[in-house]
């Protein structure tokens, strides 16, 4: 296939500083959960994102010296000859596919509590920690910034050394540059501080050192907010950054431009839309000649196209699009832009920072398995045989074993009681804000309904005998789970001995199913990501009266590992819902519910029509035991295996649904080691 002429705009090659990037498509720097701890990971990682046509990749945030760490939040670092090591095997990969490789130095300040190195803190001024570590970082003196240029500058250098081709100089996202540009912040009254012209003085050194360190084969980029947060007036605070990026305009040989507000710039679908960027930054390109780059979590090339051809950009940057697939440039530039796996903004890939683990991500079960597993987001064997394999359910695992399978060639035989495929992520994706992620179900349908081997059954609910009658060489169980209604969860281990009568109790899956309760309803959230949050909006959109209860001290208190958990909060405030945390759910009559604090064991009473348990789901295994059972008991054609994979094993997020219907169609037919299933990514090199 061939591209589309529409879009030959984004296959421009571009000049930045001294170097040319092939395309428009920037990786811009984003957060792995592997930082130096995982080199080798890291690195076949970013590769695989040039191999998929990405002009530019970038690290993560790359610190310049010890005292800018931020464990437990996996960084990169280039304190050292090590370093240099670690990051070549990233920039071989990267230059391999003829892309850039950028690495983005940066400088913790009030944010790093250098819990790891035991350094010091340093910012424009003395201040608490910025997350609320219970450390306080000290003013920096002269000679305190005379270092700070020093450790930069020697960075830049050991980024040449690696490799890079493109350097950064990070003055944003508030760590301690932003700290220098803020009026707010910096309240220094010698030359750093004061006038706007003062406060600009340390970031326009770093562009001119850095410029002269390795500006001869590098370009340096600067990342830089477009605004300094919302005024009273509702509207972003442009006017000074707009004057210091005048000032700046021309130093470095790239802009890359986000705002204040991260929870915005990288939001999730649910409260934030493709593109929602522009109104932020669309005045930026008025004020530099040089090359623009921003996010928008962009997945639309016709959305890419308008953003060039408007002027808003030159370059398309992404961090979520390119984790969710790694070869959208590819995609478009073959003509086949309907095999792109759109990002669906569920921010799980964000949660590897958060949780200091390996990036996973919802649509690409690939992501962090690049070295360790030897797994390509492309890629895949072709079958070990000429087994049949029969799938039965169709939500997010069932659907990708189904895709990966037929994608090695194998027979496949789905089954679905339904008359839809997507299990969970139909049903879910109908809820307030949920929308995109019914794209986890659409890449891989679209992907199955062109497979010759293939075949789909819709509306049809396998029993044990169905099941063995088909005589599949490989039977695999993806029946998922369903909420349960008797309270159990975190805070009660045992179900509630008084909750009822049924009809006034009800659970996601019945509110999802279209059964709605009449009056004033309790939410009872054990669960803590976003489900109890989304039932509260769905329930009030229809103004039924709603309190949410929540064990936790804080509503979806899990929601913070995806940067959602304030604008959920707030969310909640606006639809009018009640708000009542640190108690878990005692009983509930019919009339009245009773809670208690999680501290002082003090009861207090609720008068509800309903209760709505958001709690834990039941996994939906009978038909899996069954089978079990029969081929213990033996059969006239036993299969060669019988397996159960996603939410019918053990119930989580759809991410791991999707991870392990990938993992059974990898491994059918393969040696896996039971006991060694990955390599492990050890530290490996000497600092010297
Ligand atoms: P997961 O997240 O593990 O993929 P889901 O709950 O999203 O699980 O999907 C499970 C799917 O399995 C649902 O679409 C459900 O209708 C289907 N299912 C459950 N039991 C059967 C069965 N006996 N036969 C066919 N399909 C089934
Ligand atoms: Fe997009 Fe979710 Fe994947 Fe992140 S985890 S890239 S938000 S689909």
């Amino acid at each position: 296939m061939t591209r589309d002429p529409r879009y030959d705009v984004l296959f421009e090659p571009v000049r930045i500083g001294p170097l040319t990037a092939k395309n428009r498509f920037y990786q811009v720097p984003h957060c792995t959960g592997l930082g130096w701890l995982r080199p080798r990971m890291v690195a076949a990682l970013r590769g695989v994102k040039a191999e998929g046509g990405w002009g530019v990749v970038c690290t993560e945030y790359c610190s310049i010296h010890p005292s800018s760490d931020d464990l437990p939040h996996p960084y990169a670092s280039l304190w050292d000859q090590g370093d240099i090591k670690a990051h070549s095997l990233m920039t071989e990969l990267v230059h391999e596919h003829g892309s850039l490789a950028g690495a983005e130095l940066w400088v913790g300040g009030s944010r790093t509590a250098n819990l790891f190195t035991n350094e010091v803190a340093m910012d424009v001024a003395s201040m608490p920690n910025t997350v609320g570590i219970p450390y306080q970082a000290r003013a920096m003196d002269k000679a305190d910034i005379r270092e700070l240029r020093r450790w930069h500058k020697n960075a830049a250098l050991r980024a040449k050394a690696a490799g890079f081709d493109i350097v950064y100089v990070y003055a944003t996202h508030h760590y301690l540059l932003s700290h220098f540009l803020s009026a707010q912040t910096n309240t220094r009254t010698d030359e750093y501080g004061g006038s706007l012209e003062n406060r600009v003085r340390l970031v326009r050194e770093l562009i001119e050192e850095t410029k002269d360190a390795v500006g001869d084969t590098c370009a340096i980029a600067v990342r830089f907010s477009a605004d300094a947060g919302i005024g009273a007036d509702g509207n972003p605070l442009v006017a000074e950054q707009r004057e210091m990026l005048e000032i700046l305009a021309e130093l470095p040989d790239l802009w890359d431009i986000n705002i204040n507000d991260y929870s915005q710039e990288m939001g999730v679908s649910r409260f934030v839309k493709e593109g929602s960027l522009e109104a932020h930054m669309s005045w930026v390109k008025s004020i530099t000649s040089k090359p623009v780059v921003s996010v928008g979590r962009f997945t639309s090339p016709d959305t890419m196209v308008s953003q060039v051809n408007r002027g808003i950009v030159d370059f398309i940057g992404a961090a979520r699009p390119s984790i969710a697939d790694p070869f959208l440039p590819k995609k478009i530039e073959e003509g086949r832009i309907d095999e792109i796996r759109e990002c669906i903004g569920c921010n799980i890939c964000y949660t590897g920072d958060s949780k200091a683990t390996p990036i996973r991500c919802t649509q690409n079960p690939t992501i962090s398995e690049e070295w360790r597993r030897g797994w390509h987001p492309e890629n895949i064997a072709p079958r070990g045989s000429d087994s049949t394999v029969l799938v039965v359910g169709a939500g997010p695992a069932g659907l990708e074993a189904t895709r990966a399978l037929g994608r090695r060639g194998y027979q496949v035989l789905l089954a679905e009681a339904e008359q839809t495929l997507g299990g969970r992520v139909t049903r879910e994706s109908s809820l307030p804000g949920l929308g995109e992620w019914a794209r986890v179900r659409n890449y891989r349908v679209h992907a199955i309904q062109s497979m010759p081997n293939v075949d789909v059954y819709l509306d049809n609910r396998m029993q044990a005998e169905d099941v063995l009658a088909i005589e599949a060489d490989h039977i695999v169980i993806a029946t998922g789970a369903r909420w349960q209604a008797d309270g159990r969860g975190l805070f009660n281990q045992t179900p509630l001995t008084e909750l009822g009568p049924p009809t006034q109790v009800f659970t996601p899956d019945d509110i999802m199913a279209g059964r709605l309760p009449a009056g004033p309803t309790l939410i009872y959230d054990d669960d803590h990501y976003y489900m109890g949050s989304v039932i509260a909006e769905h329930l009030r959109a229809r103004d039924i009266p709603v309190t949410l209860v929540t064990p936790q001290t804080m509503v979806s208190a899990w929601g913070k590992h995806t940067s959602e958990q304030a604008l959920i909060h707030r969310r909640m405030l606006e639809a009018g819902v009640e708000l009542i945390t640190a108690y878990g759910l005692s009983s509930f009559n019919g009339q009245t519910a009773t809670i208690e604090c999680i501290y002082s064991g003090n009861s207090k009473s609720i008068d509800v029509e309903a209760v709505v348990t958001v709690t834990m789901r039941a996994p939906d295994d009978t038909l899996f035991r069954e089978l079990q059972q029969r081929l213990e008991s033996g059969v006239e054609h036993s299969p060669v295996s019988l397996s159960r994979i996603g939410d019918c094993e053990a119930p989580s997020i759809i991410a791991g649904a999707v991870f392990a219907g990938h993992r059974y169609a990898r491994e059918l037919d393969t040696e896996v080691d039971p006991d060694n299933r990955i390599k492990y990514d050890r530290v490996f090199f000497e600092s010297e």
